[in-house]
């Protein structure tokens, strides 16, 4: 689960230093529950999209709370966690618990797409090819490999001459364009980081990774016009990633962990 919350909008090569060091942090879902976010949030380095990580948490303590600290194995329990939607729930139930569910993202909706229906599928289309093609053994393994198919050679630019399944895939037989870019789940490119807000949230998050800071000296560090700093600033309390008490901003937590036992 926590690999799948990483990876859902991070490369793989850059979750797997960040993923063992939250699994040695957090072996559990209690300890996680625990811990403030600021402790989530410094493990979180790296991986961007923090939004992320405060769901993570906050799925954290509601296992916690109501599930016995034992992540659910049914898709319907899992959805019912903050940050999981309908990928993240099968890929769960499917990879962690060997459930009989299919899994379905971009790299797959590009193969059942190509491969098996040569035309563009909506959401509920690609769901139901999904999972008629599903064995009725060894359904994780056959997951993976249709995640490594979309993710290896059926790319935006597909490599259909190395293709493992070309022989039977529909739209390399019978030609026609090319229905993956309109198909269900296909998505586009991610936005620019460089000069953006996101960059700016990762640069105010980085600091206070470090320690608290003061308002001015936040601004000072993301070096923009006043009143977009605020905005990002703003964004971030929104959020519930930071706090921000008189002039100090700090991480979500951070100042309450920090406080010595029995003070108010
Ligand atoms: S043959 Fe080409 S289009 Fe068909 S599944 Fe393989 S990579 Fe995709």
């Amino acid at each position: 689960m926590v690999s799948e919350f990483m990876l859902q909008q991070t490369q793989t090569s850059r979750v797997i230093e960040p993923w063992r060091r939250f699994l040695d942090r957090f072996p559990t879902p209690q300890t996680c529950a625990d811990a403030p976010l600021s402790d989530v949030l410094v493990l979180w380095a790296g991986l961007g999209y923090h939004r992320r990580a405060k769901a993570l948490h906050d799925a954290a303590r509601l296992i916690r709370d109501e599930f016995e600290g034992a992540v659910p194995s049914e898709v319907s329990a899992l959805r019912r966690l903050p940050g999981v939607g309908e990928y993240t729930a099968h890929a769960v139930a499917s990879f962690a618990f060997g459930q009989n569910v299919a899994v379905l993202d971009t790299n797959v909706g590009r193969v059942l797409a190509r491969a098996i229906a040569n035309r563009p599928l909506r959401p509920a289309e690609a769901r139901c090819v999904a999972r008629d093609l599903l064995p009725r053994s060894a359904s994780a393994k056959f997951n993976q490999s249709m995640l490594d198919l979309g993710a290896q050679f059926c790319t935006s630019s597909p490599q259909c001459a190395n293709c493992p399944v070309a022989q039977v895939c529909r739209w390399r037989q019978e030609g026609g364009p090319d229905p993956a870019p309109t198909s269900a789940g296909v998505s586009r490119r991610q936005s620019t980081f460089e000069g953006s807000d996101r960059q700016l949230r990762g640069r105010v998050l980085a600091a206070l990774r470090q320690r608290p800071h003061s308002l001015q000296q936040l601004m000072d560090t993301l070096d923009v016009a006043g009143e977009r700093g605020a905005s990002v600033i703003d964004g971030l309390v929104r959020d519930g990633l930071i706090e921000r008490a008189n002039d100090e901003v700090a991480l979500a937590g951070q100042a309450s962990s920090a406080a010595p036992r029995g003070s108010a």
